[in-house]
């Protein structure tokens, strides 16, 4: 499909001004695979699946409100990460990538494509990919352990499914996406910022699971985003656990 073609779809799709939307392609049909987003009147594209080739940027007219934050400076581009790595390799070239992808049973949702992974020789880092943003995982001992790349607001989900599974780490998630129709969403982090809150909509049942330790903090927050998130506690790491192992850390 051309990008005209693609843009005459986008266009027709409704996204506010600052906006990012996690929604079906409506040029592969793949679902929860395609990123829409405005920021500045400029409209953003993408979807997730590398076999699909929807992906564009269109600059329409600035309305009032991101000239405004084009002049105050708070535009987009300068909320935006590092940019990605320009030079990245198939994981399959370097065998520590694939051995550190299955040491935190990542190594499925890989083989399956259910998140991008790529290698980053000059940084040695095995780089996690999600749209326009990555976090790359280093393979060294020194240096820093995560590095993260473009935007990434609305967390990193792998999988498909109805569940979905809050978790801190993207290796948890992929970790998660072994059980059969289950999403885990890496917060990277412990909040759950306003754009992951707007993606649970998506999904008909909600978990979080925080170890035993977490503050007060996280379990409000679960509770403000919403009445049905079920909080499970655990002191295990879902990145080191069997598929039935998480199955029971949940629903036990
Ligand atoms: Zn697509």
């Amino acid at each position: 499909m051309t990008y005209s073609e693609q843009l005459e779809i986008i266009k027709s799709i409704p996204i506010k001004e600052g906006e990012r939307r996690i929604i079906t392609c409506p040029i592969c049909y793949g679902s929860k695979k395609m990123s829409v987003s405005k920021r500045d009147g400029q409209l953003m594209w993408n979807c997730f699946r590398a076999s699909c080739n929807a992906k564009g940027i269109y600059s329409g007219r600035r309305n009032l409100q991101s000239i405004k934050n084009y002049l105050s400076n708070t535009s987009a581009e300068k909320n935006a990460g590092r940019p990605l790595p320009e030079i990245t390799t198939s994981v399959e070239n370097h065998q520590p990538a694939i051995d550190y992808l299955k040491s935190v049973n990542s190594f499925y949702a890989y083989t399956n494509k259910l998140i991008k992974v790529r290698y980053v020789p000059s940084e040695n880092r095995v780089l996690f990919i999600q749209g326009d943003g990555a976090v790359g995982r280093l393979l060294s001992v020194y240096g820093p352990k995560w590095v993260s790349y473009g935007m990434l607001e609305c967390g990193v989900s792998v999988g498909t499914g109805n569940t979905v599974v809050l978790v801190e780490d993207i290796p948890s998630a992929c970790s998660v996406s072994r059980l059969d129709d289950h999403v885990g969403l890496a917060l990277l982090g412990t909040k759950i910022s306003q754009n992951i809150s707007a993606t649970l909509c998506n999904y008909n049942y909600i978990y979080i699971v925080l170890d035993s330790d977490a503050s007060n903090v996280a379990i409000q927050q679960a509770r403000r985003h919403g009445a049905n998130i079920h909080v499970r506690f655990t002191q295990k790491d879902l990145k080191l656990l069997t598929a039935i192992q998480i199955a029971k850390v949940l629903y036990a």
